[in-house]
């Protein structure tokens, strides 16, 4: 996958310059010829591009969740920041240029204004991040070439957050820079007033997205609800464009659009038990192990409902009219219900992966186990973290209530307790919930 990142690099810059122009000239209706003209953007160096684009690449702005600042090095983040005003100085020369973080802590994220001619309109913001997840200690050598080398090789740029998604950054500034009059440090000086948006533009840039972003995109967040500051639209991170078609549907090219994201929840599960010496272990099943394997036999057992509603139907009604024959027939008939929505709910659940599986019902996961002393004693306690992904119109007590009823029906001695959900609807967890979410909406 990563090694899309050059062509998907090249493919943002000229969608994010379309996008940015044709968000300010079409949102209204033109009422001046000047903004209904055409819009043609100005050349491109694509080797220069590539370059600062790979220089981001090479800083290993790695977040973490169990830091308090929510970062690996907070000092190898200010020098990416640095980086990026090197590369791209007509945006901090010209736009409004804003660190924020939490109080108390370094402002590690970046909040970017570019101010419009019309600013009494509501803005467009441009969500990214640029923290990575960490590459496994000792499986550097597994890379084809190292994971923070940003190096250009067949083809591609390589490297963590080539994909995920340090080039929207560099796709989004480099954009800004060539509407700006000039895509690097020359010239920066002369004022060439290439492009002027009407509708003021934002670009929010977090630093611990990876580790749910309650220290970047949140307190963005609250910084512009403290300002009134009203979005018309807000375009995120995302999936991809799949080249060879989304099958079995179709083998053309499809952007994926996201539109909403599951709700999150973790629930934990605990286990208790007598204990006692190794050597003698039960034999009447209330140990932990008795009780774990009748609990996780019992979760594996309960189904959750398939729903195939929207936005999937409405992806599969968009696909229709570039699929033929029998499967133009079922996937057009996605959103009027009856045998055919049914037949194909079933053919996402039950034939067509994990990720078709995802699209159609919660999911729960086990995702830790915690538990025992030593290895000679028997444990009287075990945590187990279930986490719950939930369909649009779901709420994480269906969650806690499948965990309840798998627990009876184990007949096991258990606590059940929702610990962490990013579900409710506030400004706040919406916009966390976007510089969360997994697919392009381009
Ligand atoms: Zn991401």
């Amino acid at each position: 996958m990563a090694s899309l990142a050059k062509t998907m690099l090249l493919g943002l810059l000229g969608l994010a310059i379309a996008l940015i122009a044709q968000v300010v000239l079409r949102r209204d209706s033109p009422t001046t010829s000047e903004v209904s003209q055409p819009y043609t953007c100005p050349p491109l160096s694509e080797a220069a591009a590539l370059e600062r684009f790979a220089g981001l690449i090479s800083f290993p702005t790695v977040s973490n969740a169990s830091s308090e600042d929510h970062v690996n090095d907070q000092k190898v983040f200010r020098d990416m920041v640095a980086y990026l005003a090197r590369s791209y100085p007509r945006v901090w020369r010209r736009l409004k240029v804003e660190h924020v973080g939490r109080v108390g802590e370094n402002e590690l994220s970046l909040l970017i204004t570019w101010t419009g001619s019309r600013p009494e309109l509501p803005a467009v913001l441009f969500v990214s991040h640029y923290d990575v997840v960490p590459v496994t200690p000792g499986s550097e050598g597994e890379w084809t070439h190292p994971p923070f080398s940003g190096k250009i090789a067949d083809g591609y740029v390589w490297g963590r957050g080539s994909l995920d998604i340090k080039f929207g950054v560099a796709g989004l500034l480099q954009a800004a820079s060539v509407l700006l009059g000039g895509e690097g440090e020359e010239d920066v000086e002369e004022d060439v007033a290439v492009f002027r948006p009407e509708r003021t533009l934002m670009f929010a840039f977090g630093h611990d997205e990876e580790v749910s972003g309650s220290h970047g995109a949140a307190t963005i967040a609250s910084l512009l609800r403290s300002r009134g500051v009203e979005l018309d639209v807000v375009v995120d991170e995302g999936g991809a464009i799949l080249e060879d078609g989304l099958r079995p549907f179709t083998s053309r090219a499809v952007a994926m659009v996201g539109t909403a994201e599951k709700g999150y929840t973790t629930v934990e599960v605990t286990l208790r038990a007598p204990g006692g010496h190794s050597s003698m272990p039960t034999t009447d099943g209330s140990d932990i192990a008795a009780q774990l394997w009748r609990l996780l036999g019992a979760v594996r057992r309960s189904t959750t409902p398939t729903r195939l509603q929207a936005p999937v139907t409405d992806m599969l009604t968009h696909v229709a009219p570039y699929t033929s024959g029998w499967m133009r027939l079922l996937l057009s008939g996605a959103e009027r219900g009856g045998p055919i929505k049914w037949l194909l709910a079933q053919v996402f659940r039950r034939l067509g992966g994990r990720e078709t599986a995802a699209m159609v019902a919660n999911t729960l996961a086990l995702t830790r186990v915690r538990g025992g002393v030593a290895d000679n004693v028997l444990p009287q306690e075990a945590v187990l973290s279930f986490n719950g992904r939930l369909l649009p119109g779901s709420t994480p007590g269906e969650l806690v209530e499948a965990l309840k009823a798998a627990v009876k029906v184990a007949g096991v001695a258990a606590e059940v307790a929702e610990v962490k959900r990013i579900w409710e609807c506030s400004v706040e967890k919406l916009f966390l919930a976007a510089a969360t979410s997994g697919i392009w909406q381009f």
